[in-house]
């Protein structure tokens, strides 16, 4: 049993343990203020349990989850309790781990970057300063119903000589302001409200603490939120670091298989998308005995999965030797790089038939094609029709996968949905209920022809088509779009 911080929003604030973890558990008892890619990693099949409030409302009671963390715990499962921050920073963690403790159940705590030191950090204020605060109290600013002992002591926190970081609904501030001042605070002294800290849409709100009520509620700060009173506040003129990238505010869909997924969705939200992970095929690798590529005057590679699986089976560089190397798109050429071999025809277009015209002038006599089990056939069709013998060695095969509904939601409600592949494009379109429902909904961004193909043969246009077929590429023509017609 593991008590997990998933860290304030930021996904690159899960610290690796979190990650080490969250792969091994068969349960995952999450809350609501976790962020999603958080589960990126879970093992298939895992159950994923949401405990935390459902749908605004009402919250799965304290004692269910407790009982369910015992039950599954006593079946065997590795079970993961993944919460916002630090587990034991206003998350009740330390009552669940008394709960473990009291039935003999053995836990490991792993600790978070909790929201008053990560909001505060990503807003430029320095939470200590030399000469300005050496002292920092955590604050919760909900109050436990009817329990002992836990009421604040206002008069002491607004003598307090340091920072107050206060973890609350946003409803509170105006009684918190209050009572500090009541108790001897300075009304003018800095204060600052962090709303969504080290999420995308985070934004600050600075004004003297007498002010900050009336300032948040004027720009309409909403949960999560943290507030930080004392001079340190004020730093945040000066140390903000945080820019609003160029996709600031846009909800962008990645629906690559997950491996390839990551490197995309890090580069959108390092221009400050919201990514929805929404994987809409898997690749599955396929048992590979190569035949002896000596026999081969050419070698066709149409994708990077492809070339990545070859590598995989192939005992000795030399055997690529021999044939003429072609590849489709500059992503598969990449690849090819990568393992030490350059291809000898790139075609200017990135579709089967692209190849064929750019092979035109080339003798094949004998061709090999390794691809996924699924690829079309216009590549070997069009060689046997030149006279060549083909032989096509299926690599790996492409499996559409299911999307939770919450995952379908959010790919609909949000502003482009990127595309790297024609199959991404036939899964995601089946998962997310057919063509009608993309229809006036989110820009379709597609990498390239044989992509774009795709979506037209479902009745769809993509918006943008990448000049370059490759990530980089797409995210240029997301940039493109969102800077030309923005949505
Ligand atoms: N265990 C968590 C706190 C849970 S209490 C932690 O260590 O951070 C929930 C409160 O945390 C929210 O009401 C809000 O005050 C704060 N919070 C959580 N995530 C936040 C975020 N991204 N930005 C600002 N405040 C956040």
């Amino acid at each position: 049993m593991y008590l997990v911080g998933a860290g304030p929003g930021d996904p690159g604030l899960l610290t690796v343990r979190a990650v080490q973890v969250i792969a091994l558990a068969d349960a995952i008892l999450h809350d609501k203020l976790i962020p999603p890619e958080a589960l990126a990693g879970v093992k298939p099949g895992a159950q994923v349990l949401d405990v935390g409030k459902v749908g605004g409302g009402a919250q799965v009671p304290q004692g269910d989850t407790n009982e369910l963390l015992v039950a599954l715990a006593r079946k065997g499962a590795t079970v993961v309790r993944l919460k916002g921050g630090d587990p034991f920073v206003f998350g009740r963690g330390g009552e669940e781990a008394q709960v473990l403790r009291a039935a003999d159940i053995p836990y490991e705590v792993v600790p978070g970057v909790t929201a008053g030191v990560g909001a505060s950090a990503y807003a430029g204020i320095p939470v200590t300063q030399r000469g300005v605060a050496s002292a920092v109290a955590f604050v919760t600013g909900h109050q436990e119903k009817g329990a002992e002992g836990t009421a604040l002591d206002w008069p002491a926190l607004a003598r307090f000589p340091g920072t107050l970081v206060f973890y609350m609904g946003v409803r509170a501030l105006a009684r918190i302001a209050e009572r500090l001042i009541a108790g001897g605070r300075a009304p003018d002294e800095p204060a600052a409200i962090v709303e969504r800290g080290t999420l995308p849409g985070q934004r600050v709100v600075v004004s003297a603490l007498s002010d900050l009520p009336a300032r948040a509620e004027a720009a309409g700060v909403g949960a999560p939120a943290i507030t930080v009173v004392g001079p340190v506040a004020a730093l945040h003129a000066e140390l903000a670091w945080l820019r609003a990238g160029p996709l600031a505010g846009r909800t962008i869909v990645v629906t690559r298989a997950r491996p390839q997924a990551s490197a995309l969705a890090e580069r959108l939200r390092a221009l400050g998308a919201t990514v929805v992970s929404a994987p809409a095929i898997r690749i599955d690798a396929l048992p590979v005995t190569l035949p002896d590529l000596g026999g081969y005057d050419l070698l066709c590679l149409t994708s990077p999965n492809g070339v990545e699986r070859l590598f995989g089976a192939v005992r000795d560089a030399r055997a690529l030797a021999g044939p003429t190397v072609a590849a489709i798109g500059p992503g598969t050429a990449r690849a090819l790089r990568d393992h030490g071999v350059m291809a000898d025809v790139v075609p200017e277009r990135s579709v089967a038939e692209g190849l064929v015209e750019a092979l035109s002038g080339v003798p094949v006599r004998r061709a090999l094609v390794a691809r996924a089990e699924e690829g079309r056939d216009v590549l070997p069709d069009a060689l046997r029709a030149r006279g060549a013998e083909v032989d096509v060695l299926a690599l790996y095969r492409t499996v559409p996968e299911p999307l939770d509904a919450a995952t379908r939601a959010a790919a609909l409600a949000a502003d482009a949905v990127t595309f790297t592949s024609a199959s991404a494009v036939r899964a995601f379109l089946a998962a997310a209920g057919g063509s009608e429902s993309l229809r006036d909904g989110p820009r379709l961004v597609s990498i390239g022809p044989a992509t774009s193909a795709a979506l037209r043969a479902e009745g769809l246009q993509a918006h943008v088509e990448a000049a370059e077929h490759t990530p980089g590429g797409l995210v240029a023509a997301l940039l493109a779009l969102s800077g030309g017609t923005g949505r």
